[in-house]
């Protein structure tokens, strides 16, 4: 220990400690809540004089919450959160006005006498930060600011606390102080031998006793020199007693050992000499920026992504981007919608895998898909989730192999494969393959009401039936895509959610169809799904499309769900459309009338072409005698179940004449054109 009679008192400086918690907390308020203001924020960090070492600020996750108790043994000190939006404006920024700017704050609160009703003022902190969030870097830079005060000079030996005659009497004297209070307070010690000791608070401060005072405080600091906030300490009662200049002021560090003793505290006898006046802030210097770990005066830089779980990591930055929709494009939308609706796929093939993919892109997690198919050598230049090696291995079945590659590309996708045969009307089932066709039934059954969106992405048209039923029967979102040559189909199915009155709004020039009579893919149809793939040649049964075709209409369709996801009324919102001839479509001249969601239209389909690059937005009413979503339809699933969907699978004449859709033919063939040969969708994906 040091003994000059005159030594000038040093301090051990702050050394900032911050867990990874903090960045995280930080990226996530960055992310979620602040996005581009960087207006300061306040923040809280804690020390402990329990077996210090070093001499810790410490910051972590709680260090953002607004009323955060420090932890067991630890006081708080007070902070603010300077976080810029940029490296240049870290950078740029003036280091000696802000840190100066900070002191004054902390004069401030010296001079009104704040500190004594909350004396954690006096270990006021800052950090000038950058997140750079794509990287997952933190640029940061603490600062303790502390006035430049005339120094303070060391009178004797210090000593410790046990040697002191009736050391115990402290010890029992502190335990009447809440641990709360033991950051800055006074032990007031009578008689010669210290008989009495009173622990008292900084408040109750009275400048006639300061000769029995040891002004306490805990120490964070395990070396000789007492910890930086000592400075600020005196500085305070010296600005507020002025008497006390010139005068011996013992000061005790307050420091437990592993067992909570008290042992190794340490008290110094300190004289300041000169006197300063605080309250002239003009005249005041300040100083406080840590150096960083090269010992310079400099900022320091920490990089989290080695310490991050490859899985957090990838999920953190899949959200980075969705995040910055919010920043300035489309603050309102909502991600927690998209993270939470379960999709159901039927068909994992060209447009499956792309819907998926699309799906991923978006934030949705909660994929299953539902697919026969194995692999084949055709599939992998067109069905983006698979590869040659799948298709040479000869057995990876195309539902559970397209879910395990989601999970490679996104580690928190939540993805099920399901390989199973959709049984289909006019596909008449053997009696050997009826048990197997009950249970598949069940467990299409099952997803469909486990799921809140359904897409119907397979090859043929008749497999599109069970799914648009099932959809209809348990009100779901259903999104439907086809393909042609070059040209494809998107649409949402009409709602069959109940719905008072007109969801529209009357709009000159345009008509508009509320989001339950909204047709769905099978409406426009006259006939019931056969066997569409009987009497057809190669290159009927298997997709001829141009390549990019699946890519875009995939690309629609999940555009589509996500914007009426977003949209206020959902699948009940209307579809708008102008009619000219027997075509209602949304022209160009009147899309703008049209009213928008969050992102912008809804319409019911999206028809395009790209032998023209043109889409066109039409609108259909419901099908009073729809083979699949038609009331006689689902009453008779809802009161025959299976059986009814074994009859149907028996012939699909059987559902045209439930729907009296036989009689409607007949009644109409010579009127009624349903063919709409510049939009003739064949239906078909690719095998
Ligand atoms: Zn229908």
């Amino acid at each position: 220990m040091s003994s000059g009679s005159e030594d000038i008192l040093q301090f051990a400086p702050w050394e900032s400690f911050v867990s990874p918690t903090f960045w995280h907390k930080l990226a996530e308020l960055k992310l979620d809540y602040d996005r581009l203001s960087d207006a300061q924020r306040s923040i809280s960090g804690h020390y402990t004089n329990r077996k210090a070492t070093g001499c810790l600020l410490e910051a972590d996750y709680t260090s953002f919450n607004s009323a955060g108790q420090p932890p067991k043994f630890c006081h708080a000190a007070v902070g603010t959160i300077y976080n810029k939006n940029t490296i240049e404006e870290f950078k740029a920024l003036d280091k000696l006005t802000l840190l100066s700017d900070e002191g004054k704050k902390l004069l401030y609160d010296m001079c009104s006498d704040r500190v004594a009703a909350d004396a954690s003022l006096l270990t006021r902190f800052f950090v000038l930060s950058f997140a750079d969030l794509k990287c997952h870097s933190y640029y940061y830079w603490f600062a303790f600011p502390c006035p430049l005060t005339p120094t303070l000079k060391l009178q004797g030996a210090v000593t410790r606390l046990s040697d002191l005659p009736n050391g115990s009497n402290y010890v029992e004297a502190l335990q009447s102080l809440a641990p709360e209070s033991q950051n800055f307070f006074i032990l007031y010690a009578n008689g010669q031998q210290n008989e009495a000791v009173e622990a008292r608070s900084l408040s109750s401060l009275d400048e006639n006793e300061v000769e029995h005072y040891y002004f306490g405080f805990a120490d964070p600091s395990e070396y000789e020199h007492p910890a930086w906030l000592m400075r600020n300490y005196a500085a305070y009662l010296l600005q507020r007693f002025p008497c006390f200049v010139g005068r011996t002021l013992r000061f005790l560090g307050l420091r437990y050992n592993q067992k909570m003793q008290m042992d190794d505290s340490l008290i110094w006898n300190v004289v300041q000499s000169e006197a300063c006046d605080l309250t002239k802030t003009e005249d005041i210097q300040f100083v406080g920026w840590e150096l960083n770990k090269n010992g310079k005066m400099g900022p320091r830089m920490v990089c989290m992504r080695d310490s991050m779980d490859p899985a957090k990591l990838a999920e953190n930055s899949i959200n980075l981007n969705l995040k910055l929709m919010k920043w300035r494009l489309v603050p309102d939308i909502n991600l927690e919608i998209i993270s939470q609706t379960k999709c159901l796929l039927f068909g994992a093939g060209t447009l499956g895998c792309a819907v998926a993919r699309n799906l991923l892109s978006w934030g949705f997690k909660r994929i299953t898909l539902m697919d026969s198919g194995k692999v084949g050598f055709s599939n992998p230049v067109r069905q983006n989730l698979y590869t040659h090696a799948d298709a040479v291995a000869g057995n990876r079945m195309k539902a559970t192999t397209a879910a395990q590659r989601l999970r490679d590309i996104n580690p928190s996708a939540e993805t099920v494969g399901h390989v199973l045969e959709i049984p289909m009307p006019g596909h008449t089932i053997g009696e050997s393959l009826r048990a197997q066709t009950e249970q598949n039934l069940q467990l299409i059954e099952q997803q469909v009401q486990a799921h809140d969106v359904i897409f119907l992405l397979t090859d043929s048209r008749e497999s599109r039936w069970l799914p648009t039923l099932l959809g209809a029967a348990y009100q779901k979102i259903v999104i439907n895509a086809a393909l042609g040559f070059d040209s494809y189909l998107v649409m949402r199915h009409g709602s069959t959610r109940d719905m008072a009155g007109d969801s529209g709004l009357e709009i000159e020039g345009l008509k508009c169809i509320n989001g339950n009579q909204l047709g769905c893919y099978f409406c426009n149809d006259v006939t019931a799904p056969g066997n569409s793939l009987k009497d057809r040649t190669l290159d009927q049964q298997c997709t001829v499309t141009r390549p990019g075709v699946s890519n875009i209409a995939a690309s629609y369709a999940v555009e589509l769900l996500v914007a009426l996801l977003q949209h206020p009324q959902r699948e009940l919102a209307p579809a708008y459309y102008t009619q000219t001839g027997r075509q209602q479509t949304v022209q160009s001249a009147d899309a703008g009338k049209v009213p928008e969601g969050l992102l912008g239209i809804l319409p019911h389909s999206v028809r395009g072409m790209l032998c023209n690059y043109e889409n066109i937005l039409p609108a259909t009413q419901k099908f009073a005698q729809c083979i699949a979503c038609s009331a006689p339809v689902l009453s008779a699933f809802r009161n025959e179940g299976h059986v009814f969907l074994f009859r149907t699978f028996e012939t699909a004449k059987y559902l045209e004449d439930l729907t009296g859709i036989s009689e409607f033919k007949r009644l109409n063939s010579e009127i009624i054109d349903f063919d709409d040969a510049e939009f003739d969708m064949s239906e078909d994906d690719e095998d």
